[in-house]
């Protein structure tokens, strides 16, 4: 088989022309832009179980599931139903609602790691506080975050890597104050020596280490338990705080996300995506001591005026009601690793240069021969030309994955054997074109 031909992208082009107008790179969030895929960005009209179509009514097979929150698929109709009947009562107050109390009821009485939480409208201003109440409660400024872990766009965490091995941070957007940065340490993952140097290095100023419970936003950097046992243990050892940043794997990896994977107790967890059910919510939690640090009790400010909204509490109801029956985990794992591993298995046979690194429903494509990818810079940035072809190719035989190579795509309980199987001699095929000579 060869390329297919192109996809019509017409309608999309033309609302492309028209948002540019509007919206920088006519677009609300960078990556929707598909600069680093080919063709203009498609406008999705409809979305239902895992089929979404764009503006021109290509139908795809949707990998992205709006980049994590779709744990049940595109407009899921008990979330729809949950949803359509808490909105005939007015759709925010700014006061407290009992649905607020009904969605931590459901998080923190099934959840080993939270015994408080707080709600908020977005994973980055979830991770955003929960570093304040890290340096509220520690009174240290300084925090460590580590290379390939994104989490969210606020000031002291757009940092990267600066040129020592441990430096603090240098400014990875125009805007952040150079001051910022200085208060963040950015070191390798998997990496003992590094983190005690930083220990070292910054004796008693450090306030919390953070990293994503599985490291996911720069491809799939998966991380030995003994290094994060190991990051638990330091930071103890120093009194500083772990902060688990659980706005992808949290209700994705398991209803206890990557905390109960690992075995490890956080002190403090963000949470986003899925606890929204597709609306905007993120979250932050920890022990009853910690959280009693957060205004109106405690000194650290934190707010939002449609924090705790209740259409978005009612799609979090609705949705974490589905993923806490008994062998809902179980069944999606075990559907998305059937998946994964045929596809590995394809590849292997070929001996084509391809790996998927995965685990539960997250997956990602790396065009690698390495066994095991745990540091960003164990990434070929030169392999992101396959990807591109990849995707253009997966997209042509009606199958949407994320438009970047550094990003994961995730299984949903709305895949059935069908379109898997589909997906799968899709994939197939724009492997041995992506490898063909
Ligand atoms: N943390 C992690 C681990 C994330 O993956 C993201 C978003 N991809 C964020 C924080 C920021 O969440 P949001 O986009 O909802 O602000």
């Amino acid at each position: 088989t060869g390329s297919k031909p192109d996809i019509s992208r017409a309608k999309s082009a033309e609302l492309y022309e028209k948002s540019k107008t509007y919206f920088p790179g006519g677009v609300n969030s960078p990556v929707r832009a598909f600069k680093s895929v080919y063709g203009t960005p498609l406008f999705i009209e409809k979305g239902d179980g895992c089929y979404i179509w764009d503006a021109d009514g290509n139908q795809f097979i949707d990998f992205c599931g709006s980049w994590g929150p779709l744990i049940l698929g595109h407009n899921n109709p008990k979330i729809r139903e949950k949803v359509t009947e808490v909105m005939q009562n007015g759709m925010s107050f700014g006061a407290p609602t009992a649905l607020e109390n009904e969605l931590a009821e459901l998080i923190i009485k099934n959840n080993r790691f939270v015994e408080k939480i707080r709600f908020t409208s977005s994973g980055t201003e979830a991770v955003m506080s929960a570093i304040r109440l890290a340096r509220g409660f520690t009174g240290r400024d300084k925090i460590i975050k580590f290379e390939g872990c994104y989490h969210g766009h606020s000031d002291s965490l757009l940092v990267k890597a600066g040129s020592g091995l441990v430096t603090f941070g240098e400014t990875s957007s125009a805007g952040v104050p150079k001051s910022f940065a200085e208060e963040t340490i950015v070191i390798p993952l998997n990496d003992t020596n590094a983190i005690e140097q930083a220990f070292a290095q910054f004796k008693d100023q450090v306030a919390a280490v953070i990293i994503e419970g599985i490291p996911a936003n720069n491809g799939l950097i998966i991380q030995d338990e003994e290094y994060v046992k190991f990051l638990r243990k330091i930071c103890t050892d120093n009194g500083s705080l772990l902060i688990f940043d659980e706005v992808i794997t949290g209700f994705r990896v398991g209803f206890e996300g990557a905390a109960a994977h690992y075995g490890i107790k956080p002190d403090i967890v963000t949470y986003g995506k899925i606890i929204g059910g597709g609306l905007p919510v993120g979250m932050y939690g920890a022990s009853a001591e910690i959280m009693a640090h957060i205004s109106p009790d405690g000194g650290v400010y934190q707010a939002g005026t449609l924090s705790g909204n209740p259409v978005a509490m009612a799609a979090g109801i609705a949705t974490l009601t589905e993923l806490n029956k008994s062998s809902f985990y179980k069944d999606l794992n075990a559907k998305a690793q059937g998946f994964v591993e045929s596809i590995q298995r394809f590849a292997t046979a070929r001996n084509y240069r391809f790996k998927v690194f995965s685990v539960g429903s997250i997956f990602w494509f790396a065009f690698t021969d390495k066994e095991k990818i745990q540091t960003a810079d164990d990434i070929d940035a030169g392999s992101m030309e396959k990807f591109k072809v990849m995707h253009r190719e997966l997209l042509n035989r009606g199958i949407y994955l994320g438009p970047s190579g550094y990003e994961v795509g995730f299984v949903s309980a709305a895949h059935t054997k069908v379109e898997l199987e589909k997906a799968k001699r899709a994939i197939f095929e724009a492997l041995d074109l992506v490898f063909k000579k």
